[in-house]
């Protein structure tokens, strides 16, 4: 970012609050970098989970759990059923929180990633938006996966114990 997104000004690098933001020379508004909300859902029948492969990067062709980022005037779980609907045209009730996951450094900056388990309503499953195909994979038969944070939840779902470097 080099302009003010308030008043169009250039921006510098200050210290703030002991960390360097970008401070307006015009207008003095501070610029907060912070992480962005995303979602991600877990649909299980038959022992298997239902994945989407990306169309599109980060990790395009790899296989990754439904979900997206959270769009402004839309609750968290509001956002799941969504992209739960927009990736695999199901339409699903939430269940319940599984976990949350830090993810940084993305190529959209740094990203919280909450996961709820979720229960299909109706509908067929069929790849849309960002997905160009689905499946339900069981735990041993998994895909290589496009995130960290969704092999953390996988690994949480079915109860497994996780290395301490997975948490965060
Ligand atoms: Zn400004």
């Amino acid at each position: 970012m080099k302009y003010c997104s308030t008043c169009g000004g250039s921006l510098t690098t200050e210290l703030v609050d002991s960390r360097p933001r970008l401070v307006c020379k015009s207008c003095n508004h501070v610029h907060y970098i912070n992480p962005i909300p995303a979602v991600a859902a877990i649909i299980e029948q038959q022992s298997s989970v239902l994945l989407v492969k990306r169309a599109v990067e980060p990790g395009k062709g790899d296989w990754c759990l439904p979900g997206g980022f959270i769009e402004t005037g839309e609750t968290i779980a509001a956002a799941t059923v969504r992209e739960v609907k927009e990736e695999t045209n199901l339409e699903c009730r939430i269940l319940g929180i599984l976990d949350a996951c830090s993810n940084l450094g993305t190529i959209y900056g740094d990203i919280i990633v909450v996961c709820y388990i979720v229960e299909i309503l109706s509908g067929e499953p069929k790849a849309g938006d960002d997905a160009i195909d689905l499946g339900f994979f069981k735990e041993d038969n998994l895909p290589r996966l496009a995130f960290r944070c969704h092999t953390r939840f996988l690994a949480k779902f079915w109860g497994r114990n996780l290395d301490s470097s997975m948490h965060g």
